[in-house]
């Protein structure tokens, strides 16, 4: 099964050598310390464009029984299943003036989300709302957070504009004490940690980006004072405007067509091209919609995790650019199996499918297979499919783009998944507009900022504007990311408890740090279509919560050897992502190629349809293993 050079259209060693050039150019030392942290003189990066009167209130002293913090999905989902288990008593605070979190803070021109609406939207069978597309935007988005918030009366629980500044534990009281810039002093019984995981703008430290005088913001912050428009476009506000965008991830993707058709002149900065797909996105049919049988989102939502987690699947519901490749992938290894097993495999999971499923047997097969083909062979297969798909995203920009020189440059040449696929029908073609200039850095990125633009190979780019679309920090502490320190039991602050590495039971509970709950990726089950994550996470957590009030039981925290057995299973799951991410350009999902951090830092390897399953076994038991309570 290794790669036969005369049947495929590309020859695996040359494209593996030059994935290999592509990533040594970009690899510094430096890391995660290329990134410029927005404090100090750039706090003003991170002020909230999007209130029209900043709140000026007297502070609160209050007791509850729930503080959730973040009023992003996973907040609002936190308080949605505790309200549906009958726990009423909590509020949300929120740094923002409005529930979203990530959707409120994100509202460039264009934004919106690639994972099928009708997945990525939680609790769709209980809003019964039906999303206008396929593929939904920031707007629409918003609205559905509001319809949510609104269905659960998540409202009148909100505390918006008010950052958390300190939560600590009193050990006489056996509560939290929540302290936040309006002066507020909160004691609850439980705390929700939903901060979102990119949720900091970062910015790049180079050379004198403290020096331009033009004007500037993050994709995060949009101005629309300044460039006009809305999430729609028409930015209207630049049509004498020189603009500069510096970053082609899956941000400045969205916004650069935009972009591209308003301001006078646009100069794209690039160091990493992004992988470009179709979208094609369409209108819902209502009809199809309401025609769907109860159970049908949960159904849909793990068919989608079970094709990017390899899981077996008699037919693919969402059928996009995303299940794609795992589907060829399948395909590959199926039609590699000798008959016999072929028609096992396809009794297995056609005809008698839901029976074997309750049973395991089709993940059984699956194994099987795996067996069979080899676990070397599979990767060579899986990277030969991964070979073929990124030279159609290559050719797709021969296609489109005119100029073969900018196309060129428009190339990812890396492995699909060592960056968030793009998927944008606009894109590419705004580089054949006249007033558009790509500025491929070569993989190096800009040279310096000046008083006037920018300056790269010798040519400084006078502009009056320049958009950072530069992303988030990721890898750096969590409590520089959350913006606030967690003292637990005896003082112990969860900076010192993770200094050398993730440690906690389920990515939720955390040892030193009772009642407790932190939502998020980390050692807990990640998937692409996130909010199905935090979905998963509310479910638990009001599990918890709704048994502990039956056995009035008032205090929870990760057992000592809970705790280590679940971060020796994260160790010995993750092992085998080490070379693929090695291979890897650099960027935020392999830690900007620095893969030396703790082992335990990551998320649960087996996949997130097993660790659902997981949880969910374990919540079967009802005997809130590993958990001390009192
Ligand atoms: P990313 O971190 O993905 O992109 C940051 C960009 O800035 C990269 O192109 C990076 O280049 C570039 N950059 C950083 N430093 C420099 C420099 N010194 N010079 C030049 N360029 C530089 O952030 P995004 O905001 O684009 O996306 C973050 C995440 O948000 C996505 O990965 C995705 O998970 C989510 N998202 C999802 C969307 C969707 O559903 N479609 C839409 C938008 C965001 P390099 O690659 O070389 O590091």
């Amino acid at each position: 099964m290794a790669a036969n050079k005369e049947i495929l259209d590309f020859d695996p060693d040359l494209l593996r050598n030059k994935y290999r050039e592509e990533r040594d150019k970009r690899l510094r030392s430096d890391g995660n310390d290329q990134y410029q942290e927005v404090e100090g003189d750039f706090t003003y990066f991170v002020d909230d464009p999007y209130v029209d009167e900043k709140i000026e209130r007297n502070s609160i002293t209050d007791e509850i029984e729930v503080a959730i913090i973040g009023g992003g999905f996973g907040g609002i989902l936190a308080a949605a299943r505790l309200k549906e288990a009958g726990i009423e008593d909590f509020k949300i605070f929120e740094k923002g003036g409005d529930f979203g979190g990530t959707w409120y803070w994100n509202r460039y021109p264009g934004a919106s989300c690639d994972i099928e609406s009708y997945i990525y939207f939680p609790l769709l069978e209980q809003t019964k709302f039906i999303p206008k597309q396929k593929y939904t935007n920031a707007p629409e988005t918003l609205e559905y957070i509001g319809v949510i918030a609104e269905k659960y009366g998540l409202k009148e629980r909100a505390v918006f504009q008010t950052e958390i500044t300190d939560v600590t534990w009193s050990d006489e009281k056996k509560l939290w004490n929540i302290s936040t810039n309006k002066g507020d002093s909160i004691n609850a019984k439980f705390v929700v940690h939903s901060n979102g995981p990119l949720n900091r703008p970062k910015l790049p430290a180079i050379e004198g980006i403290d020096k331009y005088q033009g004007h500037t913001f993050h994709t995060s912050r949009w101005d629309y004072k300044f460039t006009g428009g809305s999430a729609k476009g028409n930015l209207d506000g630049l049509n004498d405007k020189k603009v500069a965008i510096i970053g082609t991830g899956a941000t400045a993707v969205q916004c650069i067509p935009h972009l591209g058709e308003s301001a006078q002149e646009l100069f794209v900065f690039q160091r990493t091209p992004s992988s470009i797909d179709e979208r094609n996105n369409k209108d819902t049919d209502e009809s199809w919609f309401e025609s769907l049988q109860p159970g049908w989102h949960e159904k849909r939502r793990e068919n989608f995790e079970g094709f990017l987690t390899g899981s077996f699947q008699k037919e693919d519901l969402v059928n996009d650019g995303w299940t794609e490749i795992f589907r060829t992938i399948l395909g590959s290894i199926r039609n590699n199996a000798p008959s016999k097993l072929r028609f096992a495999y396809w009794a297995v999971g056609g005809i008698f499918s839901k029976r074997f499923y309750r049973l395991g047997l089709k993940d059984y097969m699956m194994e099987k297979f795996i067996d069979y083909v080899g676990k070397e062979n599979l990767s060579n297969q899986v990277e030969m499919v991964d070979f073929a798909k990124m030279e159609k995203i290559r050719a797709r920009a021969n296609e489109i783009v005119k100029d073969p020189e900018t196309a060129e440059s428009l190339k990812p040449y890396y492995r699909q998944f060592c960056k968030r696929p793009c998927f944008h029908d606009e894109y590419l073609k705004t580089y054949n507009r006249d007033n558009v200039t790509l500025v491929d850095t070569n993989g190096k990125g800009l040279e310096k900022i000046t008083e006037k633009g920018i300056y790269f190979d010798g040519k400084e780019y006078e502009v009056d504007c320049i958009i950072f679309a530069t992303g988030f920090e990721v890898g750096t502490d969590y409590t520089r990311r959350s913006g606030y320190e967690i003292h637990g039991k005896k003082g112990l602050t969860l900076s010192k408890k993770w200094k050398d590495g993730i440690s906690s039971f389920h990515g939720m509970h955390c040892r030193g740090f009772p009642n407790t709950f932190f939502f998020g990726p980390t050692q807990g089950g990640f998937t692409a279509n996130y909010t199905h994550s935090l979905d998963e996470q509310s479910i638990h957590l009001s599990y918890i919560l709704k048994t502990m009030k039956e056995k009035k039981l008032n205090f929870v925290e990760a057992s000592q050897e809970g705790e280590e057995k679940w971060v020796k299973t994260i160790i010995d799951k993750a092992r085998d992502m080490q070379s693929f991410q090695e291979s890897c350009t650099p960027g935020y999902y392999n830690n900007e190629g620095k893969l030396n951090t703790a082992p335990q830092n990551n998320v649960y390897g087996g996949g997130s349809l097993e660790f659902f399953k997981l949880m969910k076994k374990w919540r079967k038991k009802g005997k809130l293993e590993d958990l001390e309570l009192a």
